[in-house]
């Protein structure tokens, strides 16, 4: 098992720049963003983001807001509006009043631009999309001035204004900033603020056919809600240069200030939009809300409590330096949680059936099971006794080797709440496949502990034949087998067993009638929850995660 690091909980440098900000007086409320673009579920490295974003809003006098940076609506979908929305709820973060959208800016951001052409700061190019990306220049080499540089400002906005028009097919023309073909960061070789796209957009609808970048978008959205702390992962350090020109250059009313800090990367895990999409599109998974996805709907309908995020999302820390965080500390996080909160329940998954020779025929009785070993409040609920049972068949071995502890013939073990058995015969099919067993039980030993002080070195876990329920049980494991999967690559290392179906499993009546979605523990099995597949004649369960973590060792056998 992963032993979780010490992280010093709370405290970054973010806080620390924060803090140093209030004591300076420089502002009176810290207002922070978290800005999805809506092209896809939300992932756990959103959480890492929303957890810091909202979290500062708790902590510091201040509010977070929820906006949307839509601008690209060939990407964007109301379905990714309303999931994500879901997902921050659901994470126990809230926006309040302030749920934004970059498209609300857009009559701004297009008086600005115009700005910019008056000022000698932007221009018309009609140079292709793969005329641009040559000329613009490697990190060693400086990039070309366009042959449309140099245009008049009349021309410029002439040319501006009827690509907002409509006149000209998309790609036909952008609009870039005038800034330096030459400059060391690429960012600032004349980056495009608008390109031609006739597109519907899900808010604007048909208003726009041109549309702002992200880079022109982004900061001056951050000016306009005031935003002071425009919290964003490293790979935007270098756009932060581009970010302070145009707030310098522009009317904007307020003045944010960038931190970069670095994402989160986890083992046996691709955080990628991009690459999830895929997943979904190509059918690997059944959905953004698969169970085996690491979106926030996937973990949702995994079972995984909000507050297990919460808890890891601080264990890890805020960092400058890119790492990656070992999966096996979030299923530590999931483990502690469930272990606290969940309730006992038994389910046997794959079923050996057990006739108890010595159990009147037709009498059954109820016993006393506990809820939770720690928490007497839970209460506890009775289990019916009786002739036929299942059992576990990994529980049980013909030929045991010697330490095998559980059910053999001649072998006494402890039925969880019930009775000590003893194994004294073995049924098999035509393949010699054992396929019923035939005990005893001493009445002596009711409620599982013998009058006479004797032992037994195995407590199983079973289910009564009559009074338990089929069910499908659902096994996840890591949707990719190799711990850094490849992302220009990542159907190659798929974990080909991720998925494994139990589709004769039983489950406590209780559970099956419950309908809860709450996720609890079957003992010595696991955590579970109820899936949305469930239909009233056969439930079906998901695991959350196992009991220990046996994906590492499974892993150093190979
Ligand atoms: P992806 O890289 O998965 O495609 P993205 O950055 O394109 O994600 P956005 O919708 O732009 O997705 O992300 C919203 C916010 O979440 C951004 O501020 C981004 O920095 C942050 N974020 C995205 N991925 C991570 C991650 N792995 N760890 C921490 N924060 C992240
Ligand atoms: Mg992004």
């Amino acid at each position: 098992m992963t032993e979780p690091v010490a992280a010093e909980v709370g405290r970054d440098f973010i806080r620390d720049i924060i803090q140093a900000d209030l004591d300076q007086g420089k502002y009176k409320e810290i207002v922070t963003r978290f800005p999805p673009e809506p092209n896809g579920y939300l992932h756990i490295g959103h959480a890492k983001s929303i957890a810091l974003n909202f979290g500062i809003a708790q902590e510091f006098p201040g509010r977070c807001h929820l906006r949307f940076d839509d601008t690209n609506p060939v990407k964007e979908e109301q379905e990714y509006i309303d999931s994500i929305q879901a997902d921050v709820r659901w994470l126990g973060f809230d926006w309040g009043k302030n749920l934004f959208f970059a498209s609300d800016y857009f009559e701004r951001l297009y008086e600005w631009a115009e700005k910019l052409i008056q000022d000698g700061l932007a221009y018309v190019d009609d140079q292709t999309q793969e005329e641009i990306r040559t000329s613009r220049g490697t990190l060693t080499e400086p990039g070309k001035n366009s042959p449309f540089r140099d245009r008049s400002v009349e021309e410029n906005l002439d040319l501006f204004r009827r690509m907002k028009a409509g006149e000209f097919p998309n790609g036909a023309r952008v609009l870039r900033a005038k800034i330096d073909m030459a400059a060391g960061n690429i960012n600032l070789r004349d980056p495009v603020l608008y390109r031609i796209l006739h597109a519907h957009h899900p808010r604007t609808g048909n208003a726009w056919c041109i549309y702002p970048s992200y880079d022109y978008a982004h900061g001056q959205s951050d000016a306009i809600e005031g935003i002071t702390h425009s919290i964003c992962t490293l790979e935007f350090e270098d756009h932060r240069p581009l970010y302070d020109w145009f707030i310098e250059k522009l009317p904007v009313p307020s003045d944010p200030h960038q931190y970069e800090f670095a994402r989160l990367n986890l083992t046996y895990t691709v955080l990628s939009k991009r690459v999830l999409t895929q997943l979904v599109r190509d059918g690997h998974v059944a959905g953004w809300d698969d169970p085996r996805m690491p979106t926030m709907a996937g973990m949702r309908r995994r079972g995984v409590p909000p507050a297990a995020l919460r808890e890891f999302v601080k264990r890890i820390g805020v960092a400058k330096a890119n790492s990656v965080v070992d999966v096996g500390m979030l299923e530590f996080c999931i483990r502690e949680e469930l272990n606290r909160t969940s309730q006992r329940r038994m389910a046997v998954l794959r079923p050996l059936k057990v006739v108890i020779e010595n159990y009147p025929e037709g009498q059954t009785e109820e016993l006393e099971a506990i809820n939770h070993p720690d928490d007497p409040s839970a209460g506890t609920r009775k289990i019916t006794f009786g002739r036929e049972l299942y059992i576990e068949q990994d529980d049980f071995m013909e030929n045991p080797p010697k330490k095998f502890f559980r059910l053999s013939p001649g072998n006494e073990v402890r039925l969880r709440y019930a009775y000590f058995v003893k194994c004294t015969g073995v049924i098999k099919n035509d393949a010699g496949e054992v396929v019923e067993l035939r005990c005893t039980y001493d009445p002596a030993t009711k409620g599982g502990n013998a009058p006479d002080g004797r032992k037994v070195k195995a407590t199983m876990h079973w289910l009564p034949a009559a009074n338990s329920v089929p069910a499908e049980i659902r096994i996840y494991n890591q949707l990719f087998a190799n711990p850094s999967p490849d992302a220009s690559n990542f159907a190659a290392d798929l974990n080909p067993n991720s998925l494994e179906i139990l589709s004769d499993a039983r489950i406590e009546a209780s559970v099956a009638e419950s309908n809860s979605t709450e996720p609890m523990q079957f003992e010595r099995q696991g955590y579970f929850v109820r899936d949305k597949d469930s239909t009233p004649g056969k439930p079906v369960f998901s695991r959350t995660i196992g009991l220990r973590d046996t994906f590492a060792k499974e892993v150093a056998k190979g």
